[in-house]
């Protein structure tokens, strides 16, 4: 959708970068600068920064950049089009017009609306007669009134109609509500509750918004829990469970529950900093999720076979993010509902502190499997051993596990380290193959920049293409001049070439060469991009003989190489650009 630009001006203004990036991360202003840490990557020094000069921000560790609606756009993973519309809601202001595109935007707000008015209705029903058995049922597990009017939680009655009725006394029609998985239609054609019988647990985005409910029994009908399906503002497998409070839970540290129950209980006893999965086992957008609120997890899993399984399966998707993982191993009771009611909370943060990392946890699961008590059995922990060793990237910790394991096998310690290493090796060789591949069909896929291959050509030139680039947002007024010497076929990355075009389209269209006025166009990779060339020549004070200093520099990087475009290459060459 492309907005006014009277609109996004104002936008903009209402929307000042330092306030919309403020409850994400903490900034300290360092001069004309504000410094914190990275909310898109785990870092321990602030390489975070943000110009409110010129309205963007941008990562030195991880070279995110932007404008604001860049930021909400990756932070809240929203499209241009919904990031602009969070930044709407948040000023105060209306989206300039409603057309077709905005159709699922209404049906969205119109589901939440419908949500949160069944919340309202759940709540009111647990606190009527009707609902007196299931209040009974939440006061008998130990759940506080507090926690009921904190969570919000509910009673849908059995008639099957409660909800339907009450709903449509409010407007909403059956044909609205189904696909809000509100209501079901039966065989014969009529609606009827999705929920009946059941305690209802509403889940909160970080918003604030209902997006779904979790539907659970008082007795031993099946099934225990009963989730809203795919909708409109809920997709399976995505969103967490008392995200919204937890997320300022506690010190970047959160704990991953099994069920809803459990981080009810948690957050009564004053960890407030537990969340849980809806209903399936964990999904990579779920554990994203996690790694923006958290660098640490603490994995809350029955000790059961299953509750083992899905903590090796959370521990496999994990691997894929920065995350620190500890795995709490509970006793004492069946559940952390059971041990905070019977044990207490301190005892619950002993397990906690005493809670074992991703490789302590793993090694003592093989260590179990196969016994240390044969050579046989040593020789097959010795195995499993290196390969999960292989993957302890601090050397100090590294270290630790391979004297541990040095003893418990009576392996030299030297023979461990070299079989550690060469495991290492064999697995770096693997991801080499990935990145490789990753590089390669994203230059094939789309033509858009490739963070590896920036330096394939001469440092001289490829500083020339940012220079021009730059210096064009700057000096709009140079283009009529630069035109006449330079195509957007001479840049030797397409990338920049594809600038080049857009702001001479732009200073004909007399629109906006700044920096954030190009958020529109560009992908959030290339806002990245773009904002790091910006940062790069902020300084500048460049005449227009110097972008034809430039210009003649990548014409002749040009003409002299005969270079082949990486998209040309053989694989064999371009491996070996990308291993430069
Ligand atoms: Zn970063």
């Amino acid at each position: 959708m492309r907005f006014d630009e009277g609109f996004l001006d104002e936008l903009r203004s209402r929307n000042d970068i330092e306030n919309v990036i403020a409850p994400y991360t903490e900034l300290k202003r360092a001069g004309r600068l504000l410094k914190g840490l990275c909310p898109f990557h785990n870092e321990s020094t602030p390489s975070f920064t943000v110009y409110p000069d010129n309205q963007s921000f941008y990562c030195f560790g991880c070279g995110v950049g932007g404008d604001a609606i860049t930021f909400v756009r990756k932070i809240e993973n929203l499209t241009y089009t919904d990031a602009v519309r969070l930044l709407c809601d948040r000023s105060g202001m209306n989206m300039p017009f409603d057309t077709k595109d905005d159709e699922l935007g209404k049906l969205k707000r119109r589901t939440l609306e419908a949500n949160r008015e069944a919340a309202k209705f759940f709540h009111s029903m647990l606190l009527s007669p009707q609902g007196k058995p299931f209040l009974d049922y939440l006061h008998r597990r130990g759940v506080s009134d507090e926690m009921i009017t904190h969570f919000g939680l509910g009673f849908a009655p059995d008639s099957g109609f409660a909800l339907l009725n009450h709903m449509r006394k409010l407007g909403f029609s059956d044909s609205e509500l189904i696909p809000m998985d509100l209501c079901r239609r039966s065989q014969k054609g009529r609606a009827y509750d999705t929920f009946r019988n059941r305690l209802m647990i509403p889940i909160i985005d970080i918003r604030g918004n209902v997006i779904a409910f979790g539907g659970r029994v008082s007795d031993d009908t099946k099934p225990k829990y009963l989730n809203t399906g795919d909708t409109v503002v809920f997709k399976k497998g995505q969103g967490l469970f008392a995200l919204n409070f937890a997320k300022n839970g506690g010190k970047r540290k959160l704990i991953l529950c099994e069920g809803y129950m459990d981080v009810i209980a948690f957050h009564q006893y004053g960890f407030t900093n537990a969340v849980a999965g809806l209903g399936t086992a964990l999904t990579p957008e779920q554990a994203k999720l996690l790694s923006r609120y958290a660098d640490e997890v603490y994995l809350c899993y029955d000790s059961d076979d299953a509750g083992i399984k899905a903590t090796n399966k959370a521990l496999a998707i994990f691997e894929k993010t920065n995350l620190k993982i500890k795995i709490i191993r509970l006793r004492g009771g069946k559940d952390p509902d059971e041990i905070l009611r019977l044990k207490g909370p301190e005892f619950m943060s002993a397990i906690i502190e005493g809670s074992k990392n991703n490789t302590e946890f793993r090694l003592n699961l093989e260590r179990e499997k196969y016994g240390t008590d044969t050579g046989d059995a040593k020789n097959n922990f010795l195995n499993a051993g290196v390969k999960i060793l292989a993957e302890v990237k601090n050397p100090v910790e590294l270290d630790i596990y391979e004297r541990q394991l040095s003893e418990e096998t009576g392996v030299s310690m030297d023979a461990i380290k070299a079989l550690v290493q060469r495991e290492k090796q064999r697995e770096l060789g693997k991801r080499d193959i990935e990145r490789f591949e990753n590089a390669r069909q994203s230059l094939r896929g789309n033509g858009t920049p490739i963070p590896g291959l920036r330096e394939h050509s001469s440092k001289a030139a490829s500083k020339a293409q940012r220079i021009i680039i730059a210096s064009l947002m700057k000096n709009p007024d140079f283009v009529k001049n630069v035109e006449k010497r330079l195509s957007a076929e001479d840049f030797i990355d397409k990338f920049y070439g594809n600038m080049y075009s857009c702001i001479l389209d732009r200073v004909k269209n007399l629109r906006s060469t700044e920096l954030i006025s190009f958020s529109d166009e560009l992908s959030v990779d290339e806002m990245s991009l773009l904002t790091k060339i910006t940062i790069e020549n902020r300084d500048i004070t460049n005449t227009l003989g110097e972008v034809y200093e430039c210009i003649e520099t990548i014409k002749k990087e040009k003409n002299t190489e005969g270079r082949i475009a990486p998209s040309e290459m053989n694989d064999q060459d371009f491996l070996a650009l990308f291993k430069k």
